[in-house]
């Protein structure tokens, strides 16, 4: 359930803001932002990639109303980011944001039933967050990474105070230095960790499908990953994103981030995230925190779609 658990104040406005993972891998992907300002919840959704009843349901089973949703971010339109569910009619209260370089894809396939709020590199989101968006590669369109910094936030620090952040980036083909320059420094990461390369080798897989993956216009191996969050240096935790089923194992994953100065959040495909706060160790001295309810990631469930598990 979401309770609102950080407050931070700036220039005389009361932020709230979470992130939930509601599921992730190659049979479906969905994130939720929850950002109150001066009491006003509002809920800005990363991806479409399950359907629109489980959408609801997960939601509503956090406390959440899918009416709050404002903006929903697509980060690209392959089945597991897009649910065909939603083609027929995205909802009329949230605005769709599709980078321009899917534009044309989603108007050929008659996407969104209306046209979509297309963007370049910023923009702001109906709760007032600023977003910094970059296409990064994966397959022939790419994919879009997203820095979100929120508003009315003043996290405090040697250097002054500056806005709490969320750092997006999945289904990436390689890490470049734009990319960890744009997300340097967030208070939480959420970053794919997608297959162990050993376990890829021996999956027996075609020599074409681990291609595909491996071959820098796919996903992002798990030291691939951990290499881009040292680089990064997030503030205070990190969330993985979109394991593989077959060639990772969550376990291993972990053992990778022992010892590490964030806290560390694995996703699932079978069931949501726990809440995690953004801003949480530097919040102004104005700020509350209250404990959220942990709920622990799984293994993934079996694969609803094509896309390689
Ligand atoms: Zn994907």
């Amino acid at each position: 359930m979401f309770d609102g658990a950080l407050t931070t104040e700036g220039a005389g406005i009361a932020t709230t803001a979470e992130f939930c993972v509601l599921a992730s891998g190659s049979s479906g992907n969905c994130s939720v932002l929850a950002v109150t300002v001066n009491g006003v919840r509002r809920i800005c959704l990363i991806d479409l990639g399950l359907s629109p009843r489980r959408t609801r349901r997960l939601l509503h089973e956090r406390g959440l109303d899918f009416h709050q949703v404002d903006d929903c971010l697509i980060t690209h339109l392959d089945h597991d980011h897009f649910h065909q569910g939603w083609v027929s009619g995205t909802p009329h209260h949230a605005a769709m944001r599709l980078h321009t370089r899917h534009e044309a894809r989603a108007g050929r396939f008659g996407l969104f039933g209306r046209p979509p709020r297309v963007f370049e590199q910023s923009f702001q989101l109906g709760c007032g967050a600023t977003v910094q968006a970059m296409v990064a590669a994966h397959d022939e369109a790419g994919v879009v990474a997203f820095r979100i910094d929120l508003p009315g936030s003043a996290v405090g620090g040697a250097g002054g105070t500056r806005p709490a952040s969320l750092g997006f980036a999945t289904d990436l083909g390689h890490v470049t230095d734009g990319l960890i320059e744009l997300m340097r420094g967030v208070d939480v990461l959420a970053i794919e960790s997608n297959y162990c390369p050993t376990m890829q080798a021996e999956s027996g897989r075609p020599w074409f499908l681990r291609q595909r993956i491996m071959g820098g216009s796919g996903h992002l191996s798990n030291h691939e990953c951990l290499e881009a969050i040292h680089r990064i240096e997030p503030r205070e935790h990190v969330v993985l994103l979109h394991l593989s089923r077959e060639c990772n194992c969550p376990d291993l994953v972990a053992s990778l981030h022992e010892g590490c100065d964030y806290t560390l959040t694995i996703t699932s495909q079978a069931r949501p995230s726990r809440w995690v706060r953004i801003g949480r160790a530097t919040v102004s001295n104005r700020g509350t925190v209250a404990p959220t309810p942990p709920t622990l990631p799984t293994h993934a469930s079996p694969p609803l779609a094509t896309m390689p598990p």
